[in-house]
């Protein structure tokens, strides 16, 4: 067979077995119908104190490895899109720590919060938080082996890219992991920007622009949240977290285009950490440091917490509260029994990411405009919409929410339903 015949048919191949392939032919971009689960009583509950960060997670430099800017245009970016802080992730370093970066733009908003995307033994690639800036990890190890190390210095291991095209992480046996990322922008735009698919996002790039792009593949990111209610049946705690692998650069054919820019990316996707009090109140001094934001330490702990949810911010501001009380009470902030006083010193009150009783009321509020939809380990157990959802957890396990933005609903479909929001779990019961 002729050799150009034969690379034709395996790109051919290649795009007819892509998930975004499909995807793109029955329209789900569109429509991403939605059958509803039965409705329970709504008990409209406001969220209580606290306050709440978003950021930008997994972002990569020119000045450190493979990304399209510099520090400086990345936080430029960032301070454009609104966000208030940058996790930095190149690969394998923790040198910006070490250059004294997080200080620089200590005090500041967007603040910036130096990590590592260390490449494992197959390409695959694992997170790590909140280590030290002398540490270091020569890439292609065992993935035990690098996660050992990281929780070693005292670090925080996750799962990045879990369901890469090229290197999906396949280490799922391995020990001491705290997390993945249950969304990551890449790879949803990765599955769904395709040679069908450009078909129609190109003329929407050129009349809406590339936000709008964006916006359109805004699509639940099955395969991840998989990965991820397969770990939690199981009984493990592990963090959820949403984010971008931002290079501001993308493969196009041969050629590298600056796509999508780190300022549209970064009004995506972000992670919202929630923390005990109001950000401005956070200011702690640093032994022997130059006065550090406290910021970063609350960040580190919220994550650490699974105090967080991760949404698709382009498709709207959306504030989500999901937390666990004994019952239903018109004033939840006298029931929070969050351990560590989260909510409320000496509080009563669970929140996402929490252990609570079985029998405990869960509650979730978010937009008016937003279906909630109760999962427990991948189970869908109940739905409702204008913002509002409680559920007695009769059972064990970890519940999580998720929240769409509701287009109309016709019949028993919800059509042009968006996923819009994800909370991190309430353990019940564990
Ligand atoms: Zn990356």
């Amino acid at each position: 067979m002729a050799s150009s015949l034969r690379t034709k048919l395996r790109i051919a191949t290649t795009v007819l077995g892509a998930r975004g392939f499909w995807d793109a032919l029955a329209g789900r971009f569109l429509w991403q119908p939605l059958t509803p689960f039965a409705k329970p009583e709504g008990v409209a509950v406001s969220a209580a104190g606290g306050g709440c960060l978003r950021g930008a997670l997994h972002v990569h430099t020119c000045t450190y490895s493979d990304g399209a800017g510099t520090i400086e245009e990345v936080m430029e970016a960032a301070k454009a899109a609104g966000v208030d802080f940058v996790l930095l992730t190149d690969h394998n370093t923790m040198r910006p720590k070490a250059d004294g970066l997080e200080e620089r733009y200590a005090g500041q908003t967007p603040f910036l919060i130096v990590g590592d995307e260390i490449t494992v033994k197959g390409g695959a690639f694992l997170l790590a938080l909140d280590l030290p800036g002398d540490f270091e990890f020569a890439p292609g190890q065992d993935p035990q082996v690098a996660i050992d190390a990281i929780l070693a210095a005292g670090g925080l291991p996750l799962v990045s890219l879990p369901d890469d095209m090229k290197h999906p992480w396949d280490a799922w046996d391995a020990t001491g992991c705290e997390g993945l990322e249950a969304l990551n922008l890449s790879t949803v735009a990765r599955e769904h920007i395709n040679l069908l698919s450009l078909a129609w996002l190109l003329p929407l790039w050129k009349l809406k622009g590339e936000l709008a792009v964006l916006r359109a593949i805004c699509t639940r990111p099955d395969a991840s949240l998989a990965s991820w209610d397969r770990l939690l049946a199981q009984g493990k705690k592990q963090i959820g977290l949403g984010a971008l692998d931002a290079h501001a650069l993308m493969k196009i054919g041969k050629k590298k285009h600056p796509l999508p820019s780190y300022e549209n990316s970064f009004r995506a996707v972000t992670t919202h950490a929630l923390l005990p009090q109001p950000p401005g109140t956070l200011w702690v001094p640093i032994l022997g440091g130059e006065g550090r934001r406290g910021e970063i330490l609350a960040v580190h702990q919220a994550l650490r917490a699974g105090h967080c949810y991760f949404a698709y911010d382009c498709l709207g501001e959306i504030a989500l509260d999901f937390s666990a009380t004994l019952s239903p009470s018109p004033n939840p902030a006298s029931q929070d029994w969050h351990p560590e006083g989260t909510r409320g010193a000496g509080g009563r009150r669970a929140i996402m990411g929490d252990d609570a009783p079985l029998g405990s009321m869960l509650i979730a509020t978010g937009p008016e405009t937003a279906l909630l939809r109760l999962y427990r380990a991948g189970e869908g157990i109940v739905a409702a919409g204008k913002g509002s959802l409680s559920y007695v957890a009769d059972k064990p396990g970890a519940y999580r929410i998720e929240a769409y933005l509701v287009g109309a609903q016709r019949g028993p479909l919800f059509v042009g339903a968006r996923p819009w929001a994800f909370t991190n779990p309430i353990y019940v019961g564990s």
